[in-house]
């Protein structure tokens, strides 16, 4: 098996030399489907993941802007489409100085078997730009998007390809974007998702991820017969996922005590509760500053600089940052200090050897393409609202994404559960996720 599994990576490499990160996303999906697929008949001989690791089409374009000193900037803007086969592409849009085609391919890739994971007809895709958000004043912010989709609207659309956000891309640039698209497009139409309630969005949207990566680890909890209530919970990042990740733990009655950004992480040894949280919500959604403020408004809490959180005794960990945030190391030092659980909220956040660490010590982990999939299902409400011209109530929405997480867990028991009884998620959420998209491609046609 592993020749067979050497032999398709030496392939991949070959055509995606300079990869780095999508490599890391390939080899751990071939690494637990290439056995699955040669135990199936149907999907033997078909070459069905080497077509799967191919974008079905990779799109790259200029986006030129005048900045507030009347100067042109030129950023390069990206979109992935990775997979049509279960339904329209789907996947967010990411602004940050890192993005480029690794990363992007990477993204995507994980999109499809996370949105397969859903169980709603979405495809997968991923887009972005090398565009660095950070100090632009809002008209910046406006001229970029506005530049950025006076480009991308016309390889888009409702039953084509569906972006939203991520990492740098929130409600505010959501808005910007939709807002060319109707101008140049002449029509309002579901094309985006995360948009504002006035204009077609869904209650629980920007809860979403957070919710359901918090919603994913009670599940895994459940089957240990343990709950969050009483629970320290290490969270890195202070975005989006890491707010609402930090709102559902502190409801659910567990302790939060870390939050970061890319400068280091805040330690508050009395917890973060609703009304700091409130707090965090302000600094980074309005005033746009940095985590190490909260240091000066609560003396209970501690920044450390440069650091990530990890080395902060807990019981659950909660991953909402970004990509190979968590090492091996971090990993070890998680399970010395008694850590249970760790559920990803933000993409491929533990590196391969983290993984390693947490499955020999046999820990519940989750991987995000099943942990954060709250998001793009909830993306996915949002996209059925549109069609039926109609809104749910945030009962009605948080009901339906604690279903499909709830879903998503079993599916990854269905799939994942070794011989002694410890599930493998990573196993399972990649099996399941590719047994969808693999027939229905077969079913397609070459
Ligand atoms: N960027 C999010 C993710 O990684 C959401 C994508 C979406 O809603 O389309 O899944």
């Amino acid at each position: 098996m592993k020749d067979k599994i050497e032999t398709f990576m030496e392939e991949v490499r070959a055509r995606n030399t300079h990869e780095p990160e999508f490599l890391q996303a390939v080899q751990e999906v071939a690494e637990t489907v290439i056995p699955f697929i040669a135990s199936q008949e149907i999907y033997n001989g078909k070459n069905i993941l080497l077509r799967m690791v191919e974008p079905e089409r990779a799109i790259t374009f200029r986006v030129p802007w005048v900045d507030d000193r009347g100067e042109i900037q030129v950023n390069r803007g990206y979109r992935i489409q990775m997979n049509s086969a279960i339904g329209p592409y789907k996947g967010g849009l990411r602004f940050h100085p890192t993005v480029n085609m690794s990363i992007l391919k990477f993204l995507a890739f994980e999109q499809v078997f996370k949105n397969s994971l859903t169980t709603l007809p979405m495809g997968g895709g991923k887009g972005g730009s090398d565009f660095d958000p950070k100090g632009k004043s809002d008209n910046e912010i406006m001229r970029f998007c506005h530049s950025f989709m006076s480009e991308l609207y016309r390889h888009i659309g409702p039953n084509t390809d569906v972006p939203a956000g991520d990492i740098g891309v929130g409600s505010r640039e959501i808005g910007y974007l939709f807002g060319m698209y109707r101008k140049v497009k002449n029509e309002f139409t579901g094309v985006l998702t995360g948009k504002g309630l006035s204009w077609g969005g869904s209650l629980i949207r920007p809860e979403a991820t957070g919710y359901g990566t918090v919603y994913f680890a009670q599940s895994m909890l459940a089957t240990k017969k343990e709950t969050v209530k009483g629970k320290t919970v290490a969270i890195s990042g202070s975005g989006n996922v890491a707010q609402y990740a930090a709102e559902k733990v502190i409801q659910l009655g567990g302790k939060v005590i870390t939050l970061s950004d890319s400068s280091g992480y805040i330690y508050d040894k009395d917890g973060i509760d609703q009304e700091k949280l409130k707090y965090v919500m302000h600094l980074k959604n309005v005033v746009r500053g940095r985590i190490k403020e909260y240091e000066k408004k609560y003396p209970s809490a501690k920044f450390y600089e440069g650091k990530t959180p990890w080395k902060a005794p807990c019981d659950i960990a909660l991953p909402c940052a970004t990509q190979n945030e968590l090492n091996g190391e971090d990993a070890k030092v998680l399970i010395k200090n008694g850590c249970i659980c760790v559920s990803e909220g933000a993409n491929m956040p533990s590196t391969p050897e983290a993984i390693a660490e947490f499955h020999k010590a046999q820990i519940l982990f989750a991987p995000g393409k099943a942990s954060n999939a709250g998001g793009v299902a909830t993306s996915g409400l949002e996209m059925t609202q549109n069609s039926l011209r109609y809104n749910w109530t945030r009962d009605e929405v948080d009901q339906k994404l604690q279903q499909i997480m709830s879903n998503i867990h079993k599916s990854c028991l269905e799939y994942g559960t070794e011989d002694n009884g410890y599930v493998d998620y990573v196993k399972g959420a990649n099996i399941a996720g590719f047994v969808k998209v693999a027939d229905a491609m077969l079913a397609q046609g070459v």
